[in-house]
């Protein structure tokens, strides 16, 4: 690994004015990806700085529009906080089945996010619940929905100077199912991530969201299936119908843990057994 500077700021302005002056510094939060990064080569960052010690972005609060989660949460806090798992257990769920207590101990949200890994298992969930992130540099400050910061595999649309600060969910509406395919039980990536959320009205669907992982080059929403999902009831025909349609809205890659063929596949299933649970 290549020496370079740390720097550990104790609080945001401190941190974006340090982003400011040094434009090609990389963030590091729990380091599970980067540092892994760094060891192969394929990330070769002169100055390294640490989120570490900004508490701002360590904890998540409440209000009467919804949640704020700050990105520096680890997956491990997240899994403990009852009021999250009483509101989001999807969302608990996806963060209880990256890694292990190990890794999740170290690993943020925040992180999981910017990697832009397509694989990454908190985004659909955080897609399904119409997250929307909260982007903050020196000069500025905007927001977008999660399903728009992705721009490719390893790539979104931060700029230079800018973190991830927030992520803002909306009270939850519905329930939401997150389901993972990997042919390893535990610490393994995921050939197929599914997350599913519906909101019922009068027995039916009155709002439907289907957000896939590792089938394309960033996670996305199956707007088409979200469509046909949408004023309907729930029966076996649609979620069939449900699972074929997201298939075809996926383009994965073959790739060493699963074929193209096999993910469409795995999608077909899972957007239909999560339907299921969900009726
Ligand atoms: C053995 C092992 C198993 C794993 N299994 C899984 C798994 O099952 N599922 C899964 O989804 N992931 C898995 N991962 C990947 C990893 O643990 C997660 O992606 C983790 O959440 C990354 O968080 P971090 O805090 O460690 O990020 P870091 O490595 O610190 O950072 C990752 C990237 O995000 C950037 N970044 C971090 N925070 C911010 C911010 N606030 N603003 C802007 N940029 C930021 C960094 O600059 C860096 O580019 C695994 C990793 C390992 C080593």
């Amino acid at each position: 690994m290549k020496a370079f500077e740390h720097y550990a700021p104790d609080s945001v302005e401190e941190l974006l004015e340090l982003l400011k002056s040094k434009p090609n510094a990389k963030l590091i939060a729990g380091g599970t990806d980067l540092l892994l990064q760094m060891k192969e080569g394929t990330a070769q960052p002169e100055t390294v700085v640490s989120l570490k010690n900004v508490e701002e972005l360590g904890g998540f609060s409440v209000s009467k529009n919804g949640y704020r989660l700050g990105t520096g949460m680890t997956l491990r806090r997240i899994t403990r906080s009852n009021e999250l798992t009483q509101n989001f257990p999807g969302l608990i769920y996806a963060a209880g089945v990256v890694a292990s207590e190990q890794i999740r101990s170290l690993a943020t949200l925040g992180g999981n996010i910017c990697n832009a890994s397509p694989s990454a298992d908190m985004v659909p969930p955080l897609i399904a619940l119409d997250a929307v992130v909260q982007l903050v540099s020196s000069q500025s400050q905007r927001e977008l929905p999660l399903s728009e910061f992705f721009k490719g595999p390893g790539e979104s649309v931060l700029k230079s100077g800018e973190i991830l600060h927030s992520i803002f969910l909306p009270q939850p509406s519905g329930s939401m199912i997150y389901s993972k395919h990997a042919p390893r039980k535990y610490m393994d990536l995921a050939v197929v991530g599914v997350a599913v959320r519906l909101a019922k009205k009068h027995g039916k669907i009155n709002e439907a969201r289907v957000a896939l992982g590792a089938v394309g080059p960033v996670p996305f929403r199956a707007e088409k299936t979200e469509a046909l999902l949408a004023g309907q009831t729930l029966t076996t025909e649609l979620m069939r119908e449900a699972g074929e349609m997201a298939a075809g809205e996926c383009v994965p890659i073959d790739d060493i843990r699963g074929s193209a063929w096999y993910r469409k596949r795995m999608v077909k299933v899972h957007v239909r057994r999560n339907l299921e649970a969900l009726r």
